[in-house]
C-alpha cells in the first residue's frame, strides 16, 4: 500500500468488524424509507447503507466494517476514497463543475483522451471520445462502426453483457431480469455467435477445438448474413456479467483476423476488465488482441461516471462534427478523477497488485475446486476471478448454492457478487489496493461458506 492509500485507509481500520447483525437497525430503518420511495425494479445485493469507504473496507451506518470484494462492480479499483482522486475532484469542483465539452472546452478531457490513445492496445494513431456510462460507450462504438462501414449489422456473443439501454439490451444475452417486459428490443441487425465457454461448450473439447469451433461458427454467421451487412463484432475479452469467462488462448486474435478479412470492425468491450483489473492495463493484452475500437468505463473515472471510445483515427473520423457527445459526456470532475486514476495505476503498480491478488485467491480457493463437491471451476484473471457452482457431479448450474454462499459471506461482513448466465457464479472484484491481511480474512470466510454450501447442493437427479 502506498503512503496516499495508507493515509486514507488509516482513518478507517482495514479490518472486518461486526457491530450489529447485517443489516443493522439503522440500515433497516433506511431500508423502509427506500422501499416506500423507490421502485422495486432497482435490485440490491446487500441491504446496508454506507457511511464511508476506504481501501478494502465499507463502513455502514451501523458501524459495521464490511470487506469490499465488489468495488461497486469493478469501479473503485483505486479504492473508493483515494486521496489523490478526492483532491483533484475537490480542486476541480472549486474551479467549475460543468461546461458541456461541446459548448466550451477544458484541458482535462484532452489529457484523458491522450492517455487512452497512448495506452490502449495497438500501435497506431488513435482518437478518443468521452461519455458517461459503459452502455453509452458501447452504443457510440456501434454508431462509429456503422458510420465508418456504411453497414448495419452487429455481431455479439452468447453470455455477453453490454448494458441496460434499449440497444445494449439487444446486444446483451441474458433475458431475465435484464430484458423481461422491455421488448420489442431493437434486435434487427444484431446477430449472436457462440462464445467459447470451455465449461459449457458442447462435448467439452480441448481449448483449441473450442476455439476452432467458435471461429467456424463466426464464419458461418458471416457467410449467412453476408459480410457486406456487418459493421462490427463486439466482444468482451473476458466476459463479465456472463460469468467471468476467459476465452481459449489465441481465440481473440484469430477472431480479429477473421473479422478484418471481412472488413468488419473489431470492438473490444473493456468496460469491466480494463484498467489494471486483470493484471495488465487492458485484458486484451493477454492475448495480443488489438481491437479497432476499445470501450472503457467502470474503473476509468475512479468512482465518477466516465466512459470512452478509443480507436483508430480513420475509423473515429467517419462521424462528422456534431455526431458524437452528450450534455455530461466527459464531465470535468470525472476527467480529473481519471487523471488521478492513471497516476495511481502506475505509481502503485495496480496491475501488479491484481496479479498478487490472483495468487492469493488461487491459493485460498483453488483447493475447493472439485466437481463432485459442487465447485466446477475457479476462473478469471488478476483481480477478476469467479467460482462456478454446479450440482455435485454434473455441469448442471446450482444458482441456489451461489446465493447461499453469498448470503453466508454477507452475514459475516464480506461483500461478494453473484453473476453468470445461470446465476451460479460468485465473482470477486476487490479494490486493487486491498490490504493483504484483509483479503486473506475475507477469503477464509468465503472458503468456509463454499465448504458449507457447495457439496450440500442436491446432486443431480435427487431433487430440485
Ligand atoms: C457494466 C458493463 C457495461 C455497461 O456499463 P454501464 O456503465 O452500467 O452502462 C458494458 N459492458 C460491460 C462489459 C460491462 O461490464
Amino acid at each position: 500500500m502506498s503512503n496516499d492509500t495508507a493515509t486514507a485507509a488509516a482513518a478507517v481500520p482495514q479490518t472486518r468488524h461486526l457491530q450489529t447483525a447485517i443489516p443493522g437497525p439503522k440500515s433497516l430503518a433506511l431500508q423502509a424509507d427506500r422501499d416506500a420511495a423507490l421502485p422495486d425494479g432497482l435490485g440490491r445485493t446487500l441491504p446496508v447503507f454506507v457511511d464511508r469507504m476506504a481501501g478494502g473496507i465499507i463502513v455502514d451506518v451501523d458501524g459495521n466494517r464490511i470487506v469490499d470484494l465488489a468495488s461497486g462492480i469493478a469501479v473503485t479499483s483505486v479504492g473508493a476514497s483515494h486521496p489523490e482522486v478526492v483532491r483533484r475532484v475537490a480542486e476541480q469542483a472549486q474551479r467549475f463543475t460543468h461546461t458541456c465539452f461541446l459548448v466550451t472546452q477544458y484541458e482535462g478531457y484532452v489529457r484523458v483522451a491522450e492517455w487512452l490513445n497512448a495506452h490502449t492496445p495497438g500501435d497506431f494513431a488513435k482518437t478518443t471520445a468521452l461519455f458517461s456510462t459503459g452502455a453509452e460507450a458501447v452504443e457510440n462504438a456501434v454508431k462509429i462502426a456503422r458510420a465508418a462501414t456504411g453497414r448495419p449489422g452487429v455481431v455479439v456473443f452468447s453470455n455477453a453483457y453490454h448494458g441496460r439501454t434499449l440497444f445494449t439490451l439487444a446486444m446483451t444475452a441474458k433475458d431475465t431480469p435484464y430484458k423481461t417486459g422491455f421488448g420489442p428490443l431493437p434486435t434487427d441487425h444484431v446477430y449472436r455467435a457462440p462464445f467459447p465457454d470451455l465449461v459449457r461448450w458442447p462435448e467439452t473439447p480441448s481449448p483449441e477445438e473450442a476455439a476452432d469451433e467458435a471461429l467456424q461458427a463466426f464464419e458461418d454467421l458471416v457467410a449467412e448474413v453476408g459480410a457486406e451487412q456487418l459493421a462490427c463484432v463486439v466482444i468482451e475479452p473476458i466476459q463479465g456479467e456472463g460469468g467471468f469467462i476467459v476465452p481459449p488462448d489465441g481465440y481473440l486474435l484469430r477472431l480479429a483476423e477473421a473479422a478484418r478479412r471481412h472488413g468488419i470492425i473489431v470492438v473490444g468491450d473493456e468496460v469491466q476488465a480494463g484498467l489494471g483489473r486483470t493484471g495488465t492495463l487492458f485484458a486484451s493484452e493477454h492475448d495480443s488482441f488489438v481491437p479497432d475500437l476499445v470501450c472503457t468505463a467502470k474503473a476509468l473515472g475512479g468512482g465518477l461516471p466516465l466512459s470512452a471510445v478509443t480507436g483508430r483515427s480513420e475509423i473515429m473520423a467517419a462521424v462528422p462534427p456534431g455526431g458524437l457527445g452528450g450534455t455530461y459526456a466527459g464531465n470535468p470532475l470525472a476527467c480529473e478523477a481519471a487523471l488521478a486514476v492513471f497516476d495511481i495505476l502506475e505509481r502503485e503498480d495496480l496491475p501488479g497488485r491484481a496479479r498478487a491478488i490472483e495468487q492469493r485467491v488461487l491459493t485460498a480457493l483453488g483447493p475447493l475446486v472439485d466437481i463432485d463437491h459442487g465447485v466446477a471451476q475457479l476462473r478469471g484473471r488478476g483481480a477478476m476471478l469467479a467460482v462456478e457452482f454446479v450440482r455435485p457431479g454434473s455441469l448442471e448450474p446450482a444458482p441456489a448454492t451461489a446465493v447461499a454462499v453469498a448470503r453466508t459471506c454477507h452475514e459475516q461482513g464480506v461483500l461478494v457478487l453473484v453473476c453468470g448466465t445461470f446465476g451460479n457464479v460468485i465473482r470477486l472484484l476487490p479494490p486493487l489496493v486491498i490490504d493483504d491481511d484483509l483479503l486473506n480474512d475475507a477469503l477464509d470466510v468465503l472458503a468456509d461458506a463454499v465448504r458449507q454450501h457447495a457439496a450440500a447442493a442436491d446432486p443431480v437427479g435427487v431433487s430440485s
